[in-house]
Formats: C-alpha cells, sequence, structure tokens
C-alpha cells in the first residue's frame, strides 16, 4: 500500500535535514511543501563547513541522486585539519588523504552551496519562505499550520525539521535537551585573506583545532574567502545574559576574550579586530540518551529537533541527512499498514542510532574542554603520539 498516496506532507524547516528529505519525497512522487523561516532563498547561510560521513550525510545524498552536484561543489582540501596550542604551535596536522578507501573520506562542503544544491533539486515552489510557524492544530486527522506573516497551510502529514529550538517538538514530547556545561561564541570574518591574514595562512584552506585551558578555538576556512569560527568554554548556562557584553562590539568581545582566554597568543584576536557580523553565543545542548515517546500517527520529528548535540564531533548535519534518509524510506516502505507504523519504526531506529551519537559526542565535548585535551585529540588522531 503506498502510505503517502493522495496526502499533502509538509516539512517544517529548510536545514539540510528538512530538504534532504523533501528531495527524496518528492522523486518518489509525494507532494510535499517545505515551510521556511527564511524570507527568501538568497539569505546568507553562516557557519562552519559540513564534512559529510559516507554512512550518514552522503548515504542520503546517494539516495536524493545528488552525488555528482555534490562532487561538482564539496572542496577538496578543506579536510586538512591542524591542531594547536594557544599559542598557535602546531602539534598535530592531516589533511585525510584517503581517496583509496572512501568509506573513510569525510569531504567537506560550505552550507550555502549544499543548501543550493538541495533547493535547486526541487520542483519550483516546493519551498514555501517567509512562513515561520507558531502554532500548529490537529483537527480529523489533519493539521493546520499557522504563521507569523498570518498565512495558513494544511496537511496530512506533518515533519518538524525545524532545528534546535523546535517549535513543533513540544506537540511530540515535553523532553527537553539538557546544557552541556559548554557555550560557543560564534563568530565569522568576510575576506579572511586580507582581514585576518596571519590566521588565514595558518588555516591553509582547512581547519584549525586550537586547544588549551580547557577552552577551544574552532576556525574554518569557507569557499567564498570567509572563515567561521567558534570560542569553547565551560561557563554557565546563561551566560549570555549575564555577561554584560554586546555582541555586535568588536571592541568589548575582544576585552572579553583577552580577559577570559588569559594568555592566548595575540594572533588570535584578528578574529574580533576584523569580525564582519556581530557574534552569536549558543549555549550548547544534548539531548538525553534515553528520550523516548509514544509515536503520533502523521506528526514525527528529525535532525537537531529530535536529538539537539554540541558541534564537537561533527555530526549534527549528517544526523539530520540520515534521519531524512531513514524518514523517506519508512514513508514509502509499502510493507507498513499505515503511516503510524511507519513512524514508530523510523523514531525507534532514529533515537537508537542518535542517541549512541550523542553520548560519543558529549564525550568528546568534555574531552575538548578538559586540561588534558590536546593530549586527548593527540591520542585520537595520531595514537602513536599519545
Ligand atoms: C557553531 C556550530 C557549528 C557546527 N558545526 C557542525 C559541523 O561541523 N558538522 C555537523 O555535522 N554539524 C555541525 N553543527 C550542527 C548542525 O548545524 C546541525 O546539527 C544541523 O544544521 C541540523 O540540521 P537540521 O536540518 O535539523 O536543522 P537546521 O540546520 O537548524 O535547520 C532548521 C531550519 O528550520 C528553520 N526554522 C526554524 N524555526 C522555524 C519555524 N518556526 N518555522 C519555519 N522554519 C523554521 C531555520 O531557519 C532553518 O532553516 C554545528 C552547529 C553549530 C551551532
Amino acid at each position: 500500500m503506498n502510505l503517502i498516496k493522495d496526502k499533502n506532507i509538509a516539512i517544517v524547516g529548510g536545514g539540510p535535514g528538512g530538504l534532504t528529505l523533501a528531495r527524496i519525497l518528492q522523486m518518489n512522487g509525494a507532494d510535499v511543501k517545505v515551510y521556511e523561516r527564511d524570507e527568501n532563498r538568497d539569505v546568507r547561510v553562516q557557519g562552519a563547513t559540513l564534512d559529510l560521513h559516507y554512512e550518514s550525510g552522503l548515504a542520503a545524498l546517494r539516495k536524493a541522486d545528488l552525488m555528482d552536484e555534490f562532487n561538482a561543489n564539496y572542496r577538496p582540501g578543506a579536510d586538512k585539519m591542524r591542531i594547536t596550542d594557544k599559542h598557535a604551535n602546531i602539534v598535530f596536522e592531516d589533511d585525510f588523504a584517503i581517496s583509496e578507501n572512501e568509506e573513510f573520506a569525510r569531504p567537506e562542503i560550505d552550507r550555502g552551496p549544499l543548501r543550493e544544491i538541495l533547493l535547486n533539486s526541487l520542483k519550483p515552489d516546493t519551498v514555501v519562505w517567509d512562513s515561520q510557524l507558531v502554532s500548529l492544530c490537529s483537527k480529523n486527522n489533519a493539521f493546520k499550520l499557522e504563521f507569523k506573516n498570518g498565512t495558513e497551510a494544511f496537511a496530512d502529514i506533518v515533519i518538524a525539521a525545524d532545528g534546535a529550538n523546535s517549535k513543533i517538538r513540544p506537540y511530540i514530547t515535553p523532553i527537553k535537551p539538557f546544557y552541556s556545561g559548554v557555550t560557543a561564541l560564534e563568530g565569522a570574518v568576510y575576506d579572511s585573506e586580507k582581514n585576518t591574514p596571519k590566521i588565514h595562512e595558518l588555516l591553509q584552506g582547512g581547519k584549525i583545532f586550537a586547544l588549551d585551558d580547557s577552552k577551544t578555538v574552532v576556525v574554518s576556512s569557507k569557499g567564498d574567502g570567509s572563515l567561521a569560527f567558534y570560542m569553547g568554554f565551560i561557563t554557565n548556562e546563561s551566560w549570555a545574559k549575564d555577561c554584560g557584553v554586546n555582541f555586535s562590539n568588536n571592541t568589548q568581545v575582544l576585552a572579553w576574550f583577552k580577559k577570559t582566554f588569559a594568555g592566548w597568543d595575540n594572533l588570535w584576536d584578528e578574529l574580533f579586530e576584523n569580525a564582519s557580523i556581530a557574534f552569536i553565543p549558543r549555549p550548547q545542548y544534548c539531548m538525553p540518551f534515553d528520550q523516548t515517546w509514544e509515536a503520533l500517527p502523521n506528526l514525527t520529528m528529525l535532525g537537531d529537533a529530535a536529538h539537539l548535540m554540541p558541534p564537537y564531533a561533527g555530526e549534527g548535519v549528517n544526523m539530520a541527512m540520515q534521519d531524512a534518509l531513514e524518514l523517506a524510506e519508512c514513508l514509502l516502505n509499502k510493507n507498513f499498514p499505515d503511516t503510524h507504523a511507519a513512524i514508530v519504526a523510523y523514531e525507534k531506529q532514529m533515537r537508537a542510532r542518535a542517541s549512541e551519537v550523542a553520548k560519543m559526542t558529549m564525550e568528546q565535548t568534555v574531552s575538548m574542554h578538559s586540561p588534558e585535551a590536546l593530549n586527548n585529540m593527540l591520542a585520537m588522531f595520531d595514537p602513536k603520539a599519545g
């Protein structure tokens, strides 16, 4: 039986998870719309470069028949990684040139091009921009979605792909993620060669992980010549509210950095003196590893909405895209008697997988923000040195 025949499917959120799901479902004849908060598709996509993994993010792109587009847009060489101490001394570097075994490769792609590939793969008007969901009502086995701009839409099946602060998740479960103990302060510099020449030189078109004093600075080069970075440090959940720093004022943020990251090399100051946009404080949350809920018949979630985790193992996008792949496979599987059974099966495997990855991610987050962080990282990447 075709579970989605004659059903309207609403995906709320056009991030990597929501768009991947829309693509795979649409390829298989589904009637699907994506409701996205961003005003239009030209909004500049921020954030670090993403490494996609063979068994998750890349598996979803293979299923979506988008590997040619991926191969034309990924950034060979961007997987070059340098691990440094606070003085910017390089203690380990690798370019992960492992082309002989693609299963271990971690090719990097910027968020913007990945989003473009997915958007271009959809039929025109699949994505309804400027549609920030504010509420969801269920009536007679269907849903009414209400948006901030006053419009509304109707759907038979709703999928929450609306990220960390999902508006839909509370309709599925009251379980909230817990604070990891680490907050990241995110920034970006456009034209890094001109604006942050020393960091640009150290980056070599790849990534830097600087670890010391139980703190981290992660910097990624991007294909458009900009760089993205985030400083991680252990603090209270309410730090951003309480710290008194104006995140739009580079001088104030630099003063905070010099005090909090005392003893770190002046080289890092470039990032603050030349930041191109306001800093974004991001307290890092993680899903409880044992979360569970009763599956609903026609409402489910994926990606960060379902299983938020810190970025320190590089798994969030990969998990979101694998969710999309597995949810699509369940909804398209004619052996299930109804969508409820398909959602039960999807959620069971998604929770088990994400729980394992979240545990590993939390261990990595703690390890990278411990006094032994450098040795821990060396032991992971270069066991002979550890
Ligand atoms: C600093 C930082 C660095 C990271 N680095 C990595 C990394 O290197 N590798 C990795 O794999 N992961 C990384 N992550 C995690 C990764 O960004 C997420 O796990 C991933 O983007 C989740 O995808 P998603 O599709 O579930 O949600 P999102 O990417 O968050 O997309 C959600 C979408 O929903 C939209 N939306 C939100 N609310 C609404 C609403 N009410 N109505 C309509 N639309 C809405 C948003 O505009 C957005 O487009 C990082 C995260 C951070 C914060």
